[in-house]
């Protein structure tokens, strides 16, 4: 789909993020479950694509590609698979998933059949992005809580992927030294980007990403970067690496909702 109809149906879920309302749906209906190490979200999209049903929980499941907390990621599946079928009226029995590239598929794969779900598609995270937006030449970038993973895409087919420990988290770390406040206040004032006059203290912190990512692309060919993730979600991120990495970067409007949407649109 094009950039303009994936960020008009990114700006959709994010407003219906957690709304339990029954609505009427026809036709068929896709489920995505993103089990990050931040937070888990379940996307339902219908036949056409569209958002139907969002839920997020900010909850540390995974962390560097091992599962923390089996039972409570199955707990939450089995919770948002309940919302959704209460909101949605149908019952569900399958879902699509991903995992972070250079990890293992069973990461995930594994909590959805124990909550109970057949897994009808698993992809990994950036190549689920590529399918979306038909990307080529392409540097998919996803700054997560824990880590920054590069994945470039070359014809829709990804050709080279790697992370790095380096995120939201490292952000965090820097807000909570700079004003003298614990990391669960410093989480809050990172939210109050503007306020906080975040973007200068994470400056630092973002110019070194955009190192491990210019390293990343090295050798490869890259038009275009696509940023991902959470940490996505500070204004004015995509200034820093246009003007570190010198080429054009695409920022969601949502950068939480894009994998989501991507996993749940695989069908
Ligand atoms: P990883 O990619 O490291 O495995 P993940 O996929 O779970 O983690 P995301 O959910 O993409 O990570 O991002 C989590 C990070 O995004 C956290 O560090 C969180 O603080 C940050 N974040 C979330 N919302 C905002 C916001 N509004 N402004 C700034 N940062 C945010």
């Amino acid at each position: 789909i094009s950039w303009e109809l994936a960020c008009e149906r990114l700006d959709r879920a994010a407003a219906m993020m957690n709304d339990t309302d029954p609505v009427s749906v026809e036709g068929p209906i896709h489920i995505g479950i993103d089990l990050g190490t931040a937070d888990v979200v379940l996307m339902a999209v219908d036949g056409e694509g569209e958002p139907v049903a969002v839920f997020l929980e900010w909850t540390e499941v995974v962390r560097d590609g091992v599962v923390v907390d089996f039972v409570g990621a199955c707990d939450v599946v089995r919770k948002f698979v309940a919302m959704a079928e209460e909101r949605l009226g149908i019952e569900i029995t399958e879902a699509s998933t991903s995992f972070p590239p250079g990890t293992d598929a069973r990461l995930s794969t594994n909590i959805l059949e124990t909550a109970g779900l057949d897994v009808t598609y698993v992809e990994d995270e950036p190549s689920c992005v590529a399918s979306l937006l038909e990307l080529d030449k392409a540097a998919v970038v996803d700054i997560g809580g824990g880590t920054t993973g590069t994945a470039i895409v070359k014809g829709g087919e990804i050709v080279f992927s790697d992370d790095e420990p380096t995120g939201g988290k490292h952000i965090t770390l820097t807000i909570a030294g700079h004003y003298d406040v614990a990391l669960e206040k410093a989480e809050e004032y990172k939210r109050k980007a503007e306020e906080y006059k975040i973007l200068s203290i994470a400056k630092p912190t973002l110019e070194r990403v955009s190192d491990i990512v210019a390293a990343h692309m090295a050798g490869h060919e890259v038009d275009s970067i696509l940023l991902s993730g959470g940490t996505c979600c500070l204004p004015g991120i995509e200034t820093i690496f246009e003007k570190e990495l010198k080429l054009p970067v695409h920022l969601p409007s949502q950068p939480l909702m894009l994998t989501p949407l991507s996993i749940a649109s695989l069908a």
